[in-house]
């Protein structure tokens, strides 16, 4: 049997990112279900970058990603992995509180970020409509992410430092004895003294398999879909589009625009479908605030966003089965928290503790720790 030091479960951005800075000092296997990686949350996604969204926490993890996305290690990459987008926060009358509210939360974390007038914002993508907008906020820091890029550039990292990628390799049963765990797979058993939980909306089944509990993880749908807009509509300036009361999105694609209701659907894992009412429901938002019409949808898509109760990453050994660590409840982060992400997991695994960067930025052990939600279910 095969032996290596970290055998990690799931091969989406987030067990890629984890392998990746765990093979520097460490022998890893990465062990995939599907026959390639990606095929779930992290081929699903919107490919954005934004400092400004999600729980605190989560701010301090994204920013912490800049530099490595800015300047990837040398061969990381073949050309930039982020390119500037900005995000635009519009808001009917009604949300102008909601708006406000935005305004002076994304300010703490971003200081570009300001305040737009509807002229402005209608002169920054024409096709919204008079009547519906009252004012917006911009971030002019948000980017878009070349996710394939960044996830082959971890894969690869980790194969050239001596790690293993298993495809088709569902993992079915672990065993313990003796300070290592035998993984027993689709492709064969494989063993190491430390099993990676980075399973996706999977991670509470891996956990039973290895005996440990719950965290609550709850996977959510959530839809996205690309059209055509006119060929007189020139999106390629356009800043991504979000309602302030996130019922919906839009952001230009390559000449295309991919849209989103972001809905929050609660499922049990699965390979998930959309929803075609959920995409007709995002066609309606769209329209009530802008004038694009959406006459062929060219592709539809649906995938999930895992969190647990308190929206938190959860990232740590598991406070009583040895050796099963956790790196799950990415939720709708996973692509933009990955470098620091993988960073703060290697560090933990290891036993080094926060990294430095993050410690300053206030991420502490506990707040991340599955113990945390293990002892509150
Ligand atoms: C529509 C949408 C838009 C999004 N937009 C953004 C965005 O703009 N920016 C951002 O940062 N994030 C975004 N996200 C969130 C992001 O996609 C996820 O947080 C991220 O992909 C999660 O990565 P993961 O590796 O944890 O999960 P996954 O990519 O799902 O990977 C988990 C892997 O584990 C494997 N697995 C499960 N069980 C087993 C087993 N028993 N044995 C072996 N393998 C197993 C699965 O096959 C899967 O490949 C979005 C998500 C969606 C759905």
């Amino acid at each position: 049997m095969e032996r290596y030091d970290f055998i990690v479960v799931g091969a989406g951005i987030a067990g890629a990112s984890a392998g990746f800075s765990l093979s520097h000092r460490a022998r890893v296997l990465l062990i995939e279900r599907e026959s390639h990686p990606g095929y779930h949350s992290t081929g699903r996604s919107a490919a954005l970058y934004v400092q400004t969204h999600g729980p605190e926490a989560v701010r301090a993890i994204t920013r912490a990603s800049r530099a490595f996305f800015l300047d990837p290690p040398a061969g990381f990459a073949d050309a930039p992995l982020l390119t500037p987008r900005g995000m635009m926060f519009i808001a009917r009358a009604d949300q102008t509180d909601a708006l406000e509210r935005s305004f002076r939360e994304s300010i703490r974390t971003v200081g570009a970020v300001r305040r737009v007038d509807a002229r402005e914002a209608r002169a920054m993508v024409p096709v919204l409509r008079e009547d519906y907008i009252a004012g917006a906020i911009l971030d002019p820091e948000a980017m878009d992410i070349d996710v394939h890029a960044v996830h082959y550039g971890y894969l690869r990292g980790l194969r050239s430092r001596n790690g293993a990628v298993v495809t088709n390799a569902e993992l079915r049963g672990l065993d313990f004895r003796s300070g290592f765990w035998t993984a027993h797979t689709a492709a064969g058993e494989f063993s190491a003294p430390v099993i990676v939980n980075a399973a996706g909306a999977w991670c509470d089944k891996v956990a039973a398999l290895a005996g440990a509990a719950p965290v609550g993880l709850v996977p959510k749908r959530r839809t996205a879909f690309i059209f055509d807009p006119p060929a007189e509509i020139d999106t390629r300036r356009w800043p991504s589009v979000h309602d302030v009361g996130e019922s919906f999105y839009f952001k230009p694609d390559a000449g295309r625009i991919l849209a989103s209701p972001a809905d929050e659907t609660p499922m049990e894992p699965c390979d998930v479908q959309p929803d075609d009412l959920d995409v007709a429901i995002a066609v309606e938002r769209i329209q009530a605030a802008a004038r694009i019409p959406v006459t062929h949808i060219i592709r539809r898509w649906a995938g999930l966003r895992s969190f647990v109760a308190d929206g938190l990453p959860v990232v740590g050994y598991d406070p009583k089965v040895d050796g099963f660590f956790w790196l799950a409840g990415q939720g709708g982060y996973g692509i933009e928290t990955s470098p620091a992400m993988g960073r703060l997991c290697a560090s933990l695994a290891t036993r080094k503790g926060i990294p430095s960067d993050l410690a300053d930025s206030g991420i502490n052990e506990r707040m991340l720790s599955p113990a945390r939600l293990v002892a509150a279910i």
